[in-house]
């Protein structure tokens, strides 16, 4: 389980989902905890709730991160094969 955080990618079109760990994740004023998650695509169902458009960070949640903005649908085969 890690912590994970939603945030407004200044990079991208939208908001973020990054672990605690990760060094691009913004500063607590300007960020929205998750709480802790299974994996990352649990994360993004959960931010998608503050924000409907979400990527994964493409440091700390590689497997979430979609070159194209909005093409993640985390699905329940796909959450199965991460940690
Ligand atoms: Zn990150």
């Amino acid at each position: 389980m890690k912590r994970y955080f939603v945030s407004y990618s200044p990079e991208g079109i939208g908001y973020e989902v990054h672990t605690a760990a990760c060094r691009h994740v913004a500063p607590e004023a300007e960020r929205i905890e998750l709480g802790y998650s299974l994996n990352c695509y649990e994360a993004i169902r959960k931010a998608r709730r503050h924000h409907p458009n979400v990527n994964g960070c493409a440091h700390c949640c590689p497997r979430c991160h979609a070159p194209k903005w909005g093409a993640i649908s985390p699905g329940a085969s796909l959450a199965a094969n991460v940690e």
